[in-house]
């Protein structure tokens, strides 16, 4: 279960987001309403498949870590899609590590 964990960077081990915040849209990436704070990440303007999206970098090393977009569905507004290799989760009851 991934409902109550916090999602790591395998990067540098810095706190990303927080695993309620994790949805599916059916792109085969994970899809998250928000980053755990602002200072967890780094925004970078950039063009990605055709849509104008913001990459998003690891704010202490600098790692690529997916995309922002503003096309989330319903009233989110905007999707983080990060690339689930650059993620560990880590359940915050026991401590199980999960990657991607
Ligand atoms: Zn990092």
């Amino acid at each position: 279960m991934l409902c109550c964990s916090v999602a790591l960077l395998l990067c540098c081990h810095a706190p990303l987001i927080l695993s309620q915040t994790k949805f599916d849209t059916g792109c085969g990436w994970p899809n998250f309403y928000q980053p755990i704070n602002d200072q967890a990440v780094s925004y970078i303007d950039d063009f990605f498949h055709g849509t104008q999206g913001i990459e998003v970098r690891c704010h202490h090393c600098n790692a690529h870590l997916g995309h922002v977009f503003a096309d989330a569905p319903q009233a989110i507004g905007q999707r983080y899609c990060i690339n689930s290799v650059a993620l560990s989760f880590t359940d915050q009851q026991s401590g199980e590590v999960t990657e991607g």
